[in-house]
């Protein structure tokens, strides 16, 4: 009996080693990334899915990750790795530039007429040519341009930090006179993520700056 007991022990430990051995962990759940056209890493396919933990890999189809999970398993580490450096780099606060020079180009700027642009949140200054140029003219603020906040402007690709990293809230820019189409709007009010106004959204795709240019 106690002879019994022992090899079945044994043969349920070579079961649950073998069980470990042929189905490794699974890969990470699919995301749904509509974000830019991507092809998928095993097939070539358009691939509407991301693998979520990497958000790096795309693919087609579940079968299409399965199959490149052997390989892909060690290059989501990485991935996830740099993901993390590249999130704590971005929430860093850039130094406060230093008052009469602008921040954009380095320019010193005192001479008469010469005036710097202010963000008073984050100490960011542009001088006359920078202040509306694409990337110079974008201050440090997360949120919020000199001032300004993003959620009330239409999605531009420079809407960012300073520092590449994307503005992704809720937008619902003011209309300049002409409205936008009802549809590009969510049904219901809510209150907006970035500024706590309750109005209506815009859809999430229409949040995307490639779709405006
Ligand atoms: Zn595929
Ligand atoms: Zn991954
Ligand atoms: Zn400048
Ligand atoms: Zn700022
Ligand atoms: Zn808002």
């Amino acid at each position: 009996m106690f002879l019994l007991s022992m090899s079945t022990l044994a043969g349920a430990m070579v079961i649950i080693t073998l069980a470990a051995y042929l189905i490794p962990d699974p890969p990470h759940p699919l995301a749904e990334d509509r974000c830019g056209f991507a092809f998928c890493e095993m097939c070539m396919k358009e691939a509407p899915y991301t693998c979520s933990a990497c958000r790096t890999t795309r693919y087609c189809s579940p079968r299409c990750q399965s199959a490149d999970w052997r390989v892909h398993r060690q290059s989501c580490k990485i991935h996830q790795k740099l993901n993390e450096m590249s999130t704590r780099i971005a929430l860093t606060p850039p130094k406060r530039p230093p008052l009469g020079q602008c921040t954009g180009c380095n320019a010193k700027v005192g001479g008469e007429g010469r005036r710097l642009a202010l963000c008073k949140d984050c100490g960011y200054q542009a001088c006359g040519s920078c202040e509306p140029h694409y990337s110079r003219g974008t201050c440090y603020c997360p949120n919020s341009n000199f001032g300004k906040k993003y959620c009330q402007m239409e999605p531009r690709w420079y809407h960012t930090n300073g520092r590449g990293r994307e503005y992704a809230g809720d937008r619902h820019p003011e209309t300049q006179g002409q409205p936008y189409p009802n549809d590009m709007y969510e049904r219901e009010r809510r209150a907006c993520d970035n500024c706590g106004l309750v109005t209506k959204m815009f859809k999430k795709e229409y949040r995307d700056p490639w779709v405006w240019h």
